[in-house]
């Protein structure tokens, strides 16, 4: 039988693999998407969803503007996957507030919120951040209003980008997973998988924690991936609500519309292990009630663990691989996946057409570790 040969095949269907089929999709691109098991259903399920650049990383900061750029694409891309696909992902236009528990951090918060200004960010005290959040605990001295962050589902979110992308034409194969790459010389041409061999000009890795698995398959370059587990606790959101998401002394808290509480997470070099401990979650329930001590009511609901991709840097792998015609990496979105999935899905898009890497992304170059 003859092959089909597809322009891009995308191994992984995550929220970054889903999003580069959506967009590739969108724009004419043949694609197929390879998955082991389930749309969205690893780090992206396990995450806490928050679309928060200006918490997570500092103005100036390499990959700072492209966290911007991703939260700036959200809402019409929401709206088009959700048309398209009959999938609400969930999203929140929530706000943030960070809290302060000493006068040092107080300071900090005060100088950011300045340094933040232009994103409508501001500095409250104590009894301010009380009144946009009243359950916050007496010990708070102030807070880091930041009214444009928000949250999703990563689980949905991940499933409408792929439902869109097929609406738009795209391929899926789940249950099958990638084993190893096609070669002619020094050009990728496809993949082999547990089910058949597939044919592509381009082949792009967005297999999350399990792509440093894959450099047995790459003659002189090392994906440098690892896999860092984080573990949640859900509680019963109290009533009345939280509104926003609050970032506590180490320890954040997501209120999402199906009612619960999102208490989130540690981060643990424990290589591919998955089980919540008793020990995590009495750590993040203690942080929880340190945080609003009024949570010591709230009904436990569950808790889990996924896998973040972690890179040396903490900055995603997204662009070519050198030395390898035909492969591309979009891996290592360590704690920013979900954020970051509009602009790796775009920017991939944009790669593949042009043949040439968009300026919002060189900052996320493989090439960096050779
Ligand atoms: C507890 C926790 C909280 C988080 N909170 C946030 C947050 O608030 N905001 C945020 O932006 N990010 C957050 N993250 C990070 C975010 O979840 C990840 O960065 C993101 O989900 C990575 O997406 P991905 O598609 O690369 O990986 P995944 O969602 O893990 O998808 C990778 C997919 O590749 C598949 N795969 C692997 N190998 C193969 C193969 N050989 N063949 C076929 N398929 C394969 C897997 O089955 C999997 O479905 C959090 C993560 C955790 C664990």
């Amino acid at each position: 039988m003859l092959m089909r040969t597809y322009d891009v095949i995308v191994v992984g269907g995550g929220v970054i693999g889903s999003s580069i089929a959506f967009w590739l999709a969108r724009e004419g691109v043949s694609v197929l998407l390879l998955e082991r098991d389930r749309i969205g259903y690893h780090a992206s399920r396990a995450s806490a969803g928050m679309l928060t650049p200006l918490a997570e990383s500092r103005v100036g900061d390499p990959g700072f503007d492209a966290g911007v750029e991703s939260l700036e694409l959200v809402p019409a891309l929401i709206h088009e996957v959700r048309e398209l696909s009959g999938i609400d992902p969930e999203w929140v236009a929530s706000g943030l507030l960070e809290l302060a528990f000493d006068a040092r951090s107080a300071s900090a918060l005060g100088t950011r919120a300045a340094s933040l200004e232009r994103f409508g960010c501001e500095y409250l005290d104590a009894d301010q951040a009380r009144k946009q959040e009243p359950r916050i605990s007496d010990l708070a001295l102030g807070a880091l209003w930041s009214p444009r962050e928000s949250h999703i589902s990563g689980e949905r979110f991940a499933r409408a980008l792929a439902s869109a992308a097929a609406r738009r034409g795209a391929h899926f194969r789940l249950g099958t997973e990638v084993l190893g790459l096609r070669t002619d010389g020094d050009r990728v041409i496809g993949v082999r998988s547990s089910h058949d061999e597939f044919s592509a000009g381009n082949v792009v890795l967005a297999n999350g924690a399990w792509a440093g698995l894959c450099n047995e398959w790459l003659p002189g370059f090392d994906i440098p991936v690892q896999p860092v587990k984080g573990q949640m606790v859900a509680l019963s959101a109290p009533q009345p609500g939280i509104r926003h998401i609050v970032l506590g002394s180490d320890i954040y808290l997501v209120p999402r519309p199906d009612g619960t509480l999102r208490v989130g997470a540690t981060s643990e070099w424990v290589g591919f292990d998955t089980r919540p401990t008793a020990h995590a979650t009495q750590r993040l329930l203690r942080a929880a009630m340190h945080t609003m001590p009024s949570l010591a009511d709230c009904t436990f609901v569950d808790t889990w663990a996924g896998l973040r991709p972690a890179t040396p840097d903490e900055l995603p792998l997204v662009g070519p691989v050198p030395g390898l015609k035909g492969l591309t990496l979009a891996c290592g979105h360590y704690r920013r996946g979900i954020l970051l999935a509009p602009v790796t899905g775009w920017g991939i898009a944009e790669l593949i057409l042009n043949q040439s890497v968009p300026d919002m992304i060189k900052c996320f170059d493989p090439g960096r570790f050779i």
